[in-house]
């Protein structure tokens, strides 16, 4: 059944997020040939239209206006519901990214709808659309159709494949006026907590440290393996318990949870609370101490030895190989 599906591009910084391009990929499958409608909330949004389009929306709707500087609940539900009265579709994806898990209950809510949320890859079989979503912590998955209604659904960043940008692709934008009005919060400034380098939550390399690093220094040499590798440095609930770096770096069951190419733990257990939040990474490499750690349960490679031997003999090893690359 062919379906228009609005996909909301989630902007940071002034640039498109990763998840927005992976929700054009799901919503492509999700319309089942029909068609894709890329949205774009903002202030000053109108120049990443094109950018929508290059990675496969048919067209996109901006909605503009002071107010929408910064994300609030209230002003962004009211701009994504102006289009979806214009539009009228069949569906709705939003990344399940901390913008997506806050707004689309608040609109499911407002549709009446239900809402299927953090979507990890989703096929069309036996001619119903299936979802498949992490249950228990990761420990299992479930798979789920929608019955009746909209296809309202907030997919996990770094699980569905973009499509391949490409900039020959056209398509039309314009834009849509909605009154934006009666917001409960204004953001009079948002203050970024200093983080260096990559997104945690869109890496693709995770180099994370638990409280083998042993101190606030400990955590140095995974610096470097993340630097030489391009990849973002996460910690385990211990280690941010122990005030070895921030809580903003802290990744599980009430962390984030990731989905990187290759994760790397380091000097970390591998407490069920922690592997619910990376245990889904396509590669694990873990290094500890302890043969017996848990960790190495779900570790593709595992090193038994002191991370601090360890660590930087393979940001030597990954240094040499990727300079001759
Ligand atoms: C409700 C609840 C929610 C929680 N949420 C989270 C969460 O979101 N994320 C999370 O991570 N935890 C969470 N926890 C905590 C979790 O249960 C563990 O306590 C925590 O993950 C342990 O952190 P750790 O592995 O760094 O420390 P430890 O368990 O102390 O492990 C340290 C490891 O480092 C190894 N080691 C020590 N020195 C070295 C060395 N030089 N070289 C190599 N290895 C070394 C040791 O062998 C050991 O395996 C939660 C707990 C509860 C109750």
């Amino acid at each position: 059944m062919a379906r228009k599906i609005i996909v909301l591009g989630e902007v940071r910084d002034g640039s498109l997020r990763n998840v927005s391009f992976e929700a054009i990929a799901a919503a492509k499958t999700a319309s089942e040939g029909g068609e894709v409608v890329g949205v774009l909330i903002g202030d000053s949004v109108t120049a990443l239209s094109g950018e929508l389009i290059h990675y496969g929306a048919d067209r996109v709707i901006t909605v503009e206006d002071e107010k929408l500087k910064q994300y609030t609940p209230d002003g962004y539900s009211q701009a994504l519901m102006a289009v979806i009265d214009a539009e009228s579709p069949e569906g709705l994806i939003l990344g399940h990214t901390s913008l997506g898990k806050d707004l689309a209950p608040k609109v499911a809510a407002k549709l009446n709808s239900g809402l299927i949320s953090d979507v990890t890859g989703l096929e069309v079989a036996g001619g119903n659309l299936v979802f498949t979503r992490p249950i228990y912590s990761g420990k299992a998955f479930e798979k789920k159709i929608v019955t009746d209604g909209l296809v309202f659904a907030t997919i996990r960043p770094n699980n569905i494949s973009p499509l391949e940008k490409d900039e020959s692709r056209t398509g039309e934008a314009s834009s849509l006026s909605a009154e934006i009005k009666d917001l409960r919060t204004i953001i009079k400034e948002v203050v970024r907590k200093a983080s260096e380098g990559v997104d945690l939550s869109e890496a693709k390399v995770i180099i994370a440290g638990g409280r083998g690093v042993k101190s606030e220094e400990g955590f140095e040499p995974l610096k470097e393996l993340a630097k030489v590798l391009n990849g973002a440095v996460g910690a385990s609930r211990g280690a941010c318990d122990a005030d070895y770096c921030d809580y903003s770096l802290q990744i599980g069951q009430t962390g984030k949870v990731v989905t990187p190419d290759l994760y790397i733990a380091c000097g970390i257990s591998g407490a069920i609370q922690h592997l619910a939040g990376m245990s889904n990474s396509k590669v694990i490499v873990a290094i500890n101490k302890d043969p017996e750690a848990n960790i190495f349960k779900v570790a593709d490679y595992g090193i038994v030895g002191d991370l601090f031997e360890v660590v930087p003999l393979l940001t030597e090893e990954f240094r040499k190989i990727l300079v001759n690359a």
